[in-house]
């Protein structure tokens, strides 16, 4: 009887500490819920993702409530891979070769499985209009695409003769091309210099050089694959290969300009299959590329690897 008595007691005591366990953490979650997603949570998310060592210290109370972009990472994680979108008339699979160029647009140097990468896609899908639930869906998705379009090129009227120059055989990749298809327009070939010294100094790239400002003939990264083209060539190039498609042989081609560049940026030159895409955004080149480029006024066409513009 004693005993009942006793054990009576023990199982209240663990139903009150229980209850109380249960209120805690109802109010907890609720601080987290009742937060509406319109309210102006933006500076204290940039907070998060800018130190969140320094909050984690500062305020315990963040370590235990889960973030509320978990969900949003979980769906970013397989989106990346299986997101299915269409371009150049061609369906589309995830969003993983464009890790880098995503990362540097928003300024995140996260993996997209993280709730700080969601909170990131969050902070932009506000700033553009767009519902700010943090994964990178296809409506986010193409908005993002509209915008590295619409950092390209605007101008595309085709370049006069004495707009262009001959460059050197040893600035391309294949150095047999002949000087009809080595021209560039001037303003451009000058910042393509100019980045390739930049290039050739960033020791990370180990790049082979004859001296300060020119590369190796052994060297093949940042070498031009194809810069000016004119509308016979262009045309010549859609008559040979019909299905390449809008994504591959445009009727109205940013290489009319001169202002348009090719560089070997690893992997077969110019093939956009993902595979080999795949490989090409993993290079240093076009890692530093990406980084780099805009400072000297180039333009990355997201979908190309190798194709940058020049915009100044
Ligand atoms: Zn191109």
């Amino acid at each position: 009887m004693k005993t009942l008595r006793l054990r009576i007691v023990q199982l209240l005591s663990v139903l009150i500490v229980l209850a109380g366990v249960s209120v805690m953490t109802e109010r907890n979650g609720r601080g987290q819920s009742q937060q509406p997603s319109n309210e102006p949570t933006a500076p204290k998310k940039t907070e998060t993702l800018v130190k969140p060592t320094v909050l984690a210290t500062e305020r315990p109370v963040t370590t235990t409530v889960p973030s509320p972009f978990l969900e949003a990472a979980a769906q970013n994680t397989s989106l990346r891979s299986d997101l299915i979108w269409t371009f150049g008339k061609k369906e589309q699979h995830g969003w993983y070769l464009y890790d880098l160029l995503i990362g540097e647009t928003l300024k995140i140097q996260r993996d997209a499985s993280t709730t700080d990468f969601a909170g990131t896609i969050a902070l932009w899908q506000r700033q553009k209009g767009l519902v700010p639930n943090g994964v990178l869906d296809e409506d986010s998705w193409m908005a993002l695409v509209g915008q590295w379009q619409n950092d390209r090129l605007k101008d595309k009227t085709p370049a006069t003769p004495e707009q262009l120059l001959i460059a050197p055989s040893s600035d391309f990749y294949d150095p047999a091309r002949l000087e009809e298809l080595r021209q560039v327009e001037k303003t451009t070939y000058a910042a393509y210099r100019q980045m390739i010294a930049a290039a050739i100094a960033d020791p990370t790239l180990k790049l082979a050089r004859t001296s300060a400002k020119e590369l190796a003939p052994s060297e093949k990264f940042f070498k031009i694959v194809s810069s000016f083209r004119s509308r016979e060539y262009q045309e010549k190039l859609r008559r040979e290969s019909p299905n390449a498609g809008s994504a591959g042989l445009a009727t109205n081609s940013p290489h009319f300009t001169g202002k348009a560049l090719d560089l070997y940026v690893g992997g077969d030159p110019v093939d956009t299959k993902d595979a080999n895409r795949a490989i090409q955004v993993n290079t240093p080149a076009y890692k530093w590329l990406v980084r780099n480029a805009a400072r000297f006024g180039f333009r990355p066409y997201f979908y190309e690897p190798w194709h940058w513009e020049y915009v100044k």
